[in-house]
């Protein structure tokens, strides 16, 4: 006898994946890998990616040389739903564990080991209000103990063909402050797995903080507003420029656009948690609102003053903030 599964549920059963190996080996080229709905309701790269399968099927487009595998929907209960999240957010605490306890453990054992098994990471997203496409990057090269890197270069050309003007770098370091704080708090607090989860340093590692830690590169790109349709061409347009960069399309077919110069490049350089329900923002901030030095961003329930600490930039403002999660970041031009 057949169970009745529900076609919901059977949908987020299993992660779909797309590979293509190029038949040209007669010069190395890097194992590529691009994500599309690592959260759920960002579906412009599923849609740039859902077109080029179209054309790799019809072979209006070749990949020569390499490796490209796609995954139009990296978060199969959150797409369903809708949803930025199934259990959780699955671009965070992505690592393999042996008892997986939600949705997204479950992903990430089957996900980790593909994105080692990869060189670079396009990793597409998009955001709540509205603005112009970003991307993100790692850390400089460096030899710490939290994210050491030595691809910053490779990082930097691969974020520069992405597309955006603006490029927005230090997200783990700062992450990881903010949680040394948040832990100091919770030290006397309750001990449920959402705070815990906080409260972890692993917790602030995604799909491209694994990338390093397993010795490959990549950027995350915030395409645009999730339903600004231009989304999908930022998308793809990144798609193609990163397959022509990495030298795994022909260049004649996709000629690899020269990079703009006078880029702005932000440093995220501190986190600042919503402390109270009664916290509130003074207007309704946008990503990468400039700010002067003392100028107020918010109120604390107390009605205490929340200051911008110099010249910088407001950074994903969450007016709804869970209580002891992040309401803001803050950054400052790179000198
Ligand atoms: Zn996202």
């Amino acid at each position: 006898m057949t169970a009745t599964i529900p076609a919901s549920t059977s949908q987020a059963a299993h992660l779909r994946t797309h590979t293509f190996h190029g038949l040209d080996t007669s010069q190395p080229a890097p194992r590529l890998l691009v994500l599309g709905a690592v959260h759920g309701n960002e579906t412009c790269g599923t849609q740039a990616i859902t077109q080029l399968l179209a054309e790799l099927e019809s072979g209006g487009l070749v990949i020569q040389r390499g490796t490209v595998t796609f995954i139009p929907i990296t978060n199969p209960l959150a797409y369903q739903l809708g949803r930025r999240m199934g259990d959780r957010n699955l671009n965070r605490n992505m690592t393999v564990t042996a008892e997986p306890q939600d949705f997204e453990d479950r992903i990430a054992n089957v996900l980790c080991p593909i994105l080692e098994a990869h060189d670079v990471l396009l990793d597409l997203h998009s955001f709540h209000t509205g603005g112009a496409p970003f991307v993100m990057i790692g850390p400089q090269n460096n030899t710490g103990t939290l994210e050491p890197f030595c691809q910053a270069e490779q990082e930097m050309q691969l974020a520069l063909h992405t597309g955006p003007w603006r490029i927005v770098e230090g997200w783990l370091d700062t992450y990881a402050r903010g949680v040394k704080r948040r832990a100091q708090k919770a030290a006397s607090g309750g001990s449920d797995r959402s705070q815990a989860l906080v409260t972890s340093t692993n917790y602030g590692v995604g799909t491209t903080e694994y990338m390093r830690s397993k010795g490959g590169y990549g950027v995350t790109l915030e395409c645009g507003q999730h339903d600004d349709p231009k989304g999908t061409d930022v998308a793809r347009q990144a798609i193609l420029q990163t397959m022509a960069l990495l030298g795994l399309v022909d260049p004649a077919a996709v000629p690899l656009s020269p990079a703009a110069a006078g880029r702005e490049i932000l440093r995220l350089v501190d986190v600042t948690d919503r402390e109270h329900t009664g916290d509130r923002f003074t207007r309704e901030w946008r990503s990468f609102d400039a700010v002067k030095t003392d100028e107020v961003i918010g109120w604390r329930q107390s009605g205490e003053e929340v200051k911008a600490p110099q010249d910088g930039f407001i950074v994903f403002p969450n007016p709804r903030g869970e209580v002891g999660q992040e309401w803001f970041y803050f950054a400052l031009r790179r000198a």
